[in-house]
């Protein structure tokens, strides 16, 4: 291809409101161009890239037997409602109304659709395992869209669904697709870390992400020397244990104007460690009492799954009054009636505590689990701190790092079948649920994530397999006879070899030639100037190597390195 005709508007300078590095870059080197907030335009150069990293995952799904098709992106109401997530995705679900006024929504995913075209068309366990997935533009209405096309409104989306008799079955095949996922990342040669997810608004019963190493990610990630790693919104934490107590003597004290933990415990002249934090949550409408240690936190997400929820929020301050039959500030576990009590594991360890006394002005000295309180359930929900130790070796401390959520691999089980009525019939011709399991990544973010971890400050540097060219040739002045007719030479040579060759033809500089080369991150850079090509020769520089590392080879010797590196791979 040709520079001069091709739509590669590169810029000096970012638009003030590109907010992240990789967003920076894909705008600078004409592959993207922001319509609105989320949502992007991808230009020729971006596409290009896109291609790339679309078959290296086509490629993977088709070597875990997966069948590619194509699912309407316009989904109807009705299917939303049978698995309930007509209000389950909320706000991010983008609706719509035909002129018939029949609604639908834009697909966030495909569950819904898929198991509908399965529960259609498959009826037999003859017909299973079956692995369906498709490349399909994905339609969020994100709260806060950012990040260029990483957190976007409209974004690519590779979405696998596995089809299976029972649970070993999809167990087996969830290995196979943790594998595809690997493989994916180690093509695009992304520094990763699988780790455990909290599986959110899709649910099911486990799930993996795929986690990209950079500064700038979003999600933190927990994990350990001896293999255990977590997104941190899911990281076990292990109850603390504390030094036991004889139990003293339950007291009530004046605590006037101190609402908050750390004003109690100073008031008190105690720590935070000793304190039970109890905070009134409604989960889908129901109140439930929750105790954290008063310097732990919540961990919303644990809440939920544990409660099985579909939404957890703090409670309003009238139900908070109800409950305790005192003002904000002042609630304990002790006296509570009619009301589910949630215990964090630490909570119930502490001898002693303070807690508040559901009396306005007052809190409770000396409150002890079992003889003074409670609790319904007792279990992990706290939110995993910097100090916490490894709950898989339980013996060094967790570490953490950034990261940036790639894919996306869960075991849904029966929880999508169920409830739209998902069947086959088994050997001996009695009916069954069809186990499930779902993968996505998002190929857009995955462009973005690249350039993260790749990139200097002149540029993107593009691994070999996912640039948008493998070559660009600079002819210093294309208007040359014998310039042009080397480029011409070496780019129909490379290009007959299956080579993508960019020639800069622009009428421009070389030194804003080398800059654009730079900024795109074309991996090699073929530099054909007048006295070199006297002597014989042209340049050859690699992207990833410093300034001086510029080889000088006669044009032959070029197209051979070239075909060499690119066709072995
Ligand atoms: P996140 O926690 O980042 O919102 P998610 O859990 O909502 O992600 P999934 O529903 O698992 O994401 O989607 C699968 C993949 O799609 C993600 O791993 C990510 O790569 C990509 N993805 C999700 N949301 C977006 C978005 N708004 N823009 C671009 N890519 C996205
Ligand atoms: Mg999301």
């Amino acid at each position: 291809m040709f520079f001069a005709k091709m739509l590669i508007p590169t810029l000096r300078q970012a638009p003030s409101d590109a907010d992240i590095v990789s967003a920076k870059l894909m705008i600078r080197a004409g592959m993207i161009r922001k319509l609105a907030s989320g949502l992007y335009e991808f230009l020729p150069l971006g596409l290009r890239v896109l291609r790339k990293v679309e078959n290296i995952i086509r490629e993977e799904m088709d070597a875990a037997n997966g069948q590619e098709l194509i699912l309407p992106l316009v989904l109807p109401k009705e299917l939303w409602v049978e698995t309930d997530r007509w209000s389950v995705y909320g706000k991010e679900l983008f609706r719509l109304k035909d002129r018939k006024e029949a609604e639908f929504c834009l697909a966030p995913t495909a569950e819904e659709v898929v198991i509908d075209l399965v529960r259609k068309e498959v009826k037999s366990y003859k017909q299973l395992p079956l692995m369906l997935y498709q490349f399909g533009t994905k339609f969020r209405d994100e709260i806060r869209p950012r990040f260029g096309v990483m957190r976007a409104k409209e974004f690519l989306m590779k979405d696998a669904y596995s089809f299976h008799v029972d649970e070993a079955d999809l167990e087996k095949y969830y290995k196979v697709m943790f594998d595809a996922y690997a493989n994916i990342c180690k093509k695009c040669g992304f520094k990763f870390r699988a780790v455990e997810a909290a599986s959110g608004a899709i649910g099911g019963s486990f799930s993996h992400e795929f986690m990209i190493l950079a500064d700038t990610g979003e999600e933190e990630i927990a994990w350990c020397d001896c293999g255990y790693g977590a997104n941190s919104q899911k990281a076990e934490c292990l109850p603390i244990s504390q030094e036991k107590e004889g139990s003293l003597v339950l007291e009530e004290v004046l605590t006037p104007n101190v609402g908050a933990v750390e004003d109690v415990a100073k008031f008190l002249n105690t720590s935070p460690k000793k304190f039970i934090k109890t905070m009134i949550y409604k989960a889908d409408g129901n109140s439930v009492v929750v105790l954290v240690r008063g310097d732990h936190e919540i961990n919303e997400i644990k809440l939920q799954s544990l409660l099985g929820a579909n939404e957890v929020v703090l409670a309003d301050e009238q139900t908070v009054t109800s409950i305790t039959n005192a003002p904000l500030g002042f609630a304990g576990p002790i006296g509570l009636e009619g009301v589910k009590i949630v215990a964090d594991l630490s909570v119930v360890e502490i001898s002693n505590a303070v807690s508040g006394a559901n009396k306005k002005d007052y809190h409770l000295k000396n409150v002890n689990f079992k003889r003074d309180y409670n609790a319904d359930i007792i279990a992990d929900i706290r939110k995993v701190m910097h100090r916490d130790i490894c709950p898989r070796c339980k013996k060094e401390s967790l570490r953490f790092s950034r990261g940036i959520e790639v894919g996306h691999i869960f075991k849904l089980g029966t929880k999508y079948s169920k409830s739209m009525n998902a069947t086959y019939l088994d050997t001996n011709g009695k009916e069954n649920l069809i186990v499930m399991g779902c993968y996505g990544i998002g190929v857009t973010r995955i462009l973005a994530a690249t350039i993260e971890q790749s990139r200097d400050d002149n540029g993107i540097i593009w691994p070999d397999n996912l640039a948008p060219f493998n070559v660009v040739i600079i002819p210093v002045n294309y208007e040359d006879a014998k310039i042009k007719e080397t480029t011409d030479t070496l780019y129909k040579e490379l290009t007959s070899k299956g080579i993508d060759v960019l020639v800069d033809d622009r009428d421009e500089r070389a030194g804003i030639k080398f800059k654009d080369a730079d900024l795109i991150g074309i991996p090699y850079r073929i530099t054909i100037g007048k006295k070199n090509l006297e002597k014989g020769f042209v340049e050859l520089k690699a992207r990833r190597d410093g300034k001086e590392r510029i080889k000088l080879l006669g044009p032959k010797d070029v197209s051979f390195e070239m075909i060499k590196i690119f066709k072995s791979s």
